[in-house]
C-alpha cells in the first residue's frame, strides 16, 4: 500500500522506547517465548509475563515521538514511518467509523515502537510474543523485527499492506476494548468456534474494513494519505493473516482444540467480510462456527 507522497503525517501517533534493561524474564526465556508464540497478534497477557506494572517504582518510558516521521514520502521510505502512516490514518477512520459498531468515545490508543523487551500495563513483554494490544494501558506495542519474522519464519509474502493489516488488527483490539468485548469474551477457552477467537477473528474483520476506506482517510489538511489499494497489495495481507493462523502456526496436524486465533482460512474470510461490507458486518459472535 503506497502513501501520498505529500501526505502530512502525524508523528505524534507512535511513539519510539529505548531498549530497556533489566527487563529480562530470567532464565525462562526460551519456555516463555515457546508458550508466547501461540500469542501472536494477541490481546490479553495479563499473567502471562509475571509481575506486571512496573518493578521497583522505575519510572515508565515514554517514549519519544518520531519526528522523523512527516509526510508520506517517509513512510514509504522506512518502515518506522509506515507505523507512524497507519496510525494517522487508522485514527481518522476510526473516529468516523466508530458510531457504527457503537463506540459513541473514541479515543487514539498509544502506540509504542520498541526493541527486544518493554514494560506495559499488561506486565513485561518481549519481542517474542509479537505485536500486542494491552487493554489496561490502551496501548499498541510493536517490535518491526516482527516483519521480518512474518516473511521468514510464517511464510508470508510482505509487502507494505501485510504491514499495516498487523497494526489495523492491532487497533480493531483498540475497538473491542471500547465496545466491552474484549471484557465479555475473556473465558480462557480456546478452539474454533471459542470466544477467544472470535475477538481474533472480528480484529481481522476491522482491518479488512479499515483497508477497504484506506484510501478515503485523509491527513490534517484533507489530503488523501493512502493511494488506492492494489489486488496484489490484498493478496499480501491475506497472505500475513494466513501466516499467522494457528494451524499453520501449530503444524498441520495441529489439535483445533487449542486454537487460540483461528485457522488460516478463517482469518482470511473474516478480513474478505470486512474488507467487503466494513465494520458492521464483523459480527463473528453470530455464526454457529465463525
Ligand atoms: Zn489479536
Amino acid at each position: 500500500m503506497t502513501f501520498n507522497d505529500r501526505a502530512r503525517l502525524d508523528p505524534s501517533k507512535v511513539k519510539r522506547r529505548r531498549t530497556a534493561t533489566g527487563v529480562g524474564v530470567g532464565g525462562g526465556v526460551g519456555l516463555i517465548a515457546v508458550f508466547l508464540i501461540s500469542q501472536l497478534l494477541g490481546v490479553d497477557l495479563t499473567g502471562l509475563v509475571g509481575g506486571g506494572g512496573v518493578p521497583g517504582g522505575t519510572t515508565q518510558d515514554q517514549g519519544q515521538a518520531l519526528e522523523e516521521c512527516q509526510t508520506g514520502e517517509d513512510a514509504n521510505a522506512s518502515v518506522d514511518c509506515r507505523m507512524v502512516g497507519a496510525a494517522t490514518s487508522l485514527d481518522d477512520y476510526w473516529l468516523e467509523a466508530a458510531p457504527t459498531v457503537g463506540v459513541n468515545d473514541y479515543f487514539t490508543p498509544e502506540f509504542y515502537l520498541f526493541s527486544q523487551a518493554t514494560q506495559t500495563g499488561c506486565g513485561n513483554a518481549t519481542s517474542a510474543v509479537g505485536p500486542f494490544y494491552c487493554p489496561a494501558d490502551t496501548s499498541i506495542y510493536l517490535d518491526t523485527g516482527f516483519y521480518e519474522d512474518l516473511r521468514t519464519r510464517f511464510g508470508a509474502n510482505g509487502g507494505s499492506l501485510a504491514e499495516l493489516y498487523v497494526v489495523a488488527h492491532e487497533w480493531g483490539h483498540h475497538i473491542q476494548n471500547l465496545t466491552g468485548v474484549l471484557e465479555s469474551s475473556r473465558d480462557g477457552e480456546t478452539g474454533p468456534a471459542s470466544a477467544g477467537v472470535r475477538v481474533e477473528l472480528q480484529a481481522d474483520c476491522y482491518a479488512g474494513a479499515w483497508t477497504a476506506a484506506a484510501s478515503g482517510t485523509d491527513d490534517p489538511s484533507g489530503t488523501p494519505l493512502l493511494e488506492t489499494v492494489t489486488d496484489a497489495q490484498v493478496r499480501d495481507a491475506l497472505s500475513a493473516a494466513a501466516a499467522v493462523g494457528d494451524d499453520r502456526i501449530q503444524g498441520t496436524d495441529a489439535n483445533s482444540h487449542t486454537w487460540t486465533h483461528g485457522s488460516a482460512e478463517q482469518r482470511q474470510k473474516w478480513f474478505i467480510i470486512g474488507y467487503q461490507n466494513g465494520p458492521g458486518g464483523c459480527d463473528t459472535f453470530a455464526p454457529a462456527v465463525p
